[in-house]
């Protein structure tokens, strides 16, 4: 996409505002297919925590991927998108039992992550087909908040627990078809994947009735210009090989699944938002636009990078900025940052907001979440309309309190 197009959306539409581009989207669900096209039966998930619009469900199911979810709103929202149910995963973290078999009436496949769950849901359910996630303790990601592969990681039954897990599933005669791991996000090393991958093919032999091994995601996608990604290409080369040898020595042709969320879509996303105000202070130049971390809260909550531009003013001389927002407490999207010099009423465009971005929003400051527009063979497409003062109302009960107290 290029500035002319986000500016004259930004006009149409108005802002801040969410754009998606399909062709990205398009362009990295073919470059991992292709990654792994020595692979017979490969299955790609879209793990839709990452960006949630119906819309851009269907889009990546016309591409021909599943989907990954990890809560029954997900699969409803799946399932209200066309998603056939046994092209869905439910991945959950910590969830009721209640909900699990919920989810697995619906004929959506479940992972269970913990052996006291599994226990309960194998006595009742000896019969249904599972898959159990496995924590290989393997530090893949970038930041603590996201690495879930160590070993004080709530997610994943601990492989230090083979033998336990083992017997849960003899004592209760269930059935197991798949193992899965998701060792957090931000793969730098393929090297230490690939260990990681081992210790998965470890675990799954011993099991008799697998159909698929799910590798989950954590593909780091470049954030700034010349930031390191994950190297899909060789990951490709280097797993597809060895997941072909495994299935040899298994004797089954299994089907390899991954749920890539942030490489689908993060590059695919721009935010778009107007500067209010351009404050001098004594050390800072304070660029405040007019949105906060209710509607993008990766730079706070992460220490995420995003990358800026003045798309209004993209010749200008680069100054340094600090990017703030306008909710009242720290709210910091970049600082000390080079950017083209901004005039008050400028529209400064945020990369990589297709993943984590919307979906993380909120309305802190009563504030309406923004808007969101596809853009498809050239045509921007509004896919949700910024909210209104009657979103804010919505489920409120008003309660006549004057009368209440006398
Ligand atoms: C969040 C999540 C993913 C997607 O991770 P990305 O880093 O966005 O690719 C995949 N699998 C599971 C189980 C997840 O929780």
């Amino acid at each position: 996409m290029q500035a002319k197009d986000l500016l004259q959306l930004a006009e149409q539409f108005g802002n801040p505002l969410y754009v998606y581009d399909a062709e990205k989207i398009q362009s990295q669900y073919n470059r991992l297919t292709k990654a792994f096209s020595k692979v017979d039966k490969l299955r790609i998930n879209y793990a839709m925590k990452a960006l949630s619009n119906v819309a851009i469900l269907q889009l990546i199911k016309e591409m021909g991927a599943g989907l990954d979810t990890v809560s029954i709103q997900e699969v409803l929202l799946g399932l209200h998108a066309g998603y056939a149910p046994d092209k869905i995963f439910y991945t959950p973290n910590g969830v009721s039992l209640e909900e699990i078999e919920e989810v697995n009436a619906m004929g959506v496949q479940i992972n269970i992550d913990n052996l006291s769950i599994l226990e309960q849901f194998g006595t009742k359910h000896p019969t249904v087909p599972v898959c159990i996630r496995i924590n290989p303790h393997v530090m893949a990601g970038g930041n603590t908040n996201i690495s879930v592969g160590h070993i004080d990681s709530k997610f994943g039954i601990s492989i230090h627990q083979l033998p336990h897990l083992l017997r849960i599933v003899e004592n209760t005669k269930m059935n197991i078809v798949g193992i899965h791991m998701h060792t957090g996000s931000d793969i730098l090393d393929i090297e230490v994947f690939l260990y990681a991958a081992e210790i998965l093919f470890d675990v799954a032999k011993k099991f008799k009735n697998l159909e698929f091994l799910d590798f989950g995601s954590g593909f780091k996608v470049p954030y700034k210009k010349d930031d390191i990604e994950t190297d899909i290409e060789e990951l490709g080369k280097k797993l597809s090989k060895r997941f072909n040898a495994f299935c040899t020595e298994y004797g089954k042709d299994l089907t390899l699944i991954f749920e890539p969320g942030k490489f689908l879509v993060s590059e695919a996303g721009f935010f778009l938002a107007k500067v209010n105000v351009v404050k001098q202070t004594t050390s800072t130049v304070f660029a405040g636009i007019d949105s906060g971390f209710n509607h993008l809260i990766r730079p706070m909550f992460y220490g995420s990078q995003h990358h800026i531009e003045n798309i209004s003013h993209p010749k200008g001389k680069e100054r340094f900025y600090s990017v703030v927002g306008y909710i009242c407490e720290t709210d910091t999207f970049a600082n000390n940052r080079r950017i083209s010099e901004i005039k008050e009423g400028d529209i400064l465009c945020f990369r990589n907001a297709g993943a984590y971005c919307f979906s993380m929003a909120s309305n802190y400051n009563s504030r309406y979440k923004p808007a969101e527009v596809l853009w498809i063979n050239g045509e921007g497409h509004l896919i949700r309309k910024q909210e209104n003062f009657e979103d804010l109302l919505k489920n409120q009960i008003p309660l006549p309190i004057a009368a209440a107290t006398v």
